[in-house]
């Protein structure tokens, strides 16, 4: 009997032959040999991509040099590429914008923000928040002494942070340790209930939970590239302004291809209308074409889709690896309420990073993230259910025989 059955699960194989977005892998790059389960670090490749970029390089950028600014679509790119990214996030038309890391477009919305809320200086948000996150909140106090920001601890509520003199609420929308998924709608009301702004993180959201932003209320919001929108390494990060600030705010990185005019060349900023003014300098072309080919999967495919099989496949692994890895030392940290937990699952372990590396010596690549968590992200664009199965026995093997237990797999690498 299979663990399946003995969990009374149905089996993989039907799973994958029922599954109405499974033909979408073979529009993507998988290496044999391996389980990929890290599409929420970095996605996998689109094979398209290749072909795209290709095609930028020699046609548009070495036959067409600087010619194609106009005869390509180079200009707009970080509209179009936003247009396809609204409705997995719950924004409109034309009110998405693309470019730059993740880090630099929450500064700029960071720092916009507190413009609209003049004689407030608190920030709100939460120790646990991405690192990046709170680094950047820390050098905008850097720039501005005055504001204050406070970090909710570990488990604690951080609306009971918030008060009359809070400008901004700054929370990641899922946990990139936990996968859990916040209550945006919950949480933007209680800060607006005192009067501040939230701003939300979505880089393990978009492309795996579907998030409402205008229906939830929500003022701003940045999310990743290159996780599961799988734009490649170092991907563009999106922007998305609600409408009833777009036109309002300025940003403090206003540079010129954000001015409403670039090519009048005028030494005074006038910001361009709405979202194309959170533009600063000239767009990562190649990077953008990369990520506009890669968003073309979302043509064929719902979100409401990949959620559902996100919640069937992650439902799977945490019971696959309960099961089976029984008193060998592994502890759920995500939540167990799939209707809470994002498209990862974390487990704590006390070797966590020596029994990551031993998976990923055998083709089972998630990521280890400190201090002892083993993270395995679902894309469910590419993975199919036999491969949960897979990746949960090895794990199972790896703890049970303590393959994980030699030299080589305790020596720190420089990134996990
Ligand atoms: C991955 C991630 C980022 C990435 O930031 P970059 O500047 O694009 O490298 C930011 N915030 C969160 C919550 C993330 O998970």
């Amino acid at each position: 009997m299979g663990e399946s059955e003995s969990l009374s699960l149905p089996s993989a194989e039907v799973l994958d032959r029922d599954d109405p977005i499974a033909h979408i892998r073979q529009e993507f790059e998988i290496p044999n040999g391996v389980i990929y389960l890290d599409g929420n670090s970095l996605g996998a490749l689109p094979r398209s991509v290749a072909q795209r970029v290709h095609r930028v390089i020699e046609d548009e950028w070495g036959r067409g040099l600087i010619r194609s600014w106009n005869s390509t679509d180079w200009y707009e790119l970080p509209s179009r590429v936003g247009d396809r990214i609204a409705p997995l996030i719950g924004a409109r038309p034309g009110e998405v914008v693309v470019g730059d890391s993740t880090s630099i477009s929450l500064f700029r919305v960071v720092a916009a923000a507190l413009t609209l809320r003049p004689g407030r200086n608190v920030i709100v948000t939460e120790r646990s928040n991405f690192p990046t996150d709170l680094y950047i909140l820390e050098g905008i106090k850097r720039m501005q002494p005055e504001i204050e920001i406070r970090q909710a601890a570990e488990g604690e509520d951080p609306t009971h942070l918030l008060d009359e003199q809070t400008a901004l609420l700054v929370l990641t929308h899922v946990d990139y340790r936990t996968g859990h998924i916040r209550d945006m709608e919950a949480l933007t009301q209680a800060a607006h209930r005192v009067g501040a702004l939230a701003i939300w993180d979505l880089s393990h959201s978009t492309g795996i939970v579907p998030v409402s932003l205008n229906d939830s209320g929500a003022d701003f919001a940045v999310g990743c590239g290159y996780k599961y929108l799988n734009g490649g390494p170092g991907a563009p990060s999106h922007t998305w302004v609600a409408p009833k600030h777009a036109d309002r705010v300025e940003q403090p990185l206003a540079g010129w291809l954000g001015h409403r005019d670039p090519f009048a060349f005028t030494p005074e900023y006038v910001p361009a209308p709405r979202i194309r003014r959170f533009i600063t300098g000239t767009q990562q072309v190649l990077s953008l074409s990369a990520l506009d080919e890669a968003m073309k999967v979302w043509e064929h495919v719902e979100i409401a889709h990949v959620r559902a099989k996100s919640i069937a496949q992650t439902s799977r692994f945490i019971a696959m690896v309960e099961a089976q890895c029984a008193g060998l030392g592994v502890t759920l940290v995500s939540p167990r309420d799939p209707d809470v937990r994002g498209g990862h699952v974390s487990f704590a372990h006390e070797h966590g990073y020596a029994v990551m590396q031993a998976l990923i010596e055998r083709g089972v690549i998630g990521d280890f993230r400190a201090p002892n968590l083993l993270r395995f992200g679902f894309s469910p664009l590419y993975l199919r259910f036999e491969e949960i199965d897979q990746a949960a026995a090895a794990l199972a093997d790896v703890l049970r025989t303590r393959s994980w237990d030699a030299p080589r797999f305790t020596e720190r690498r420089r990134v996990t």
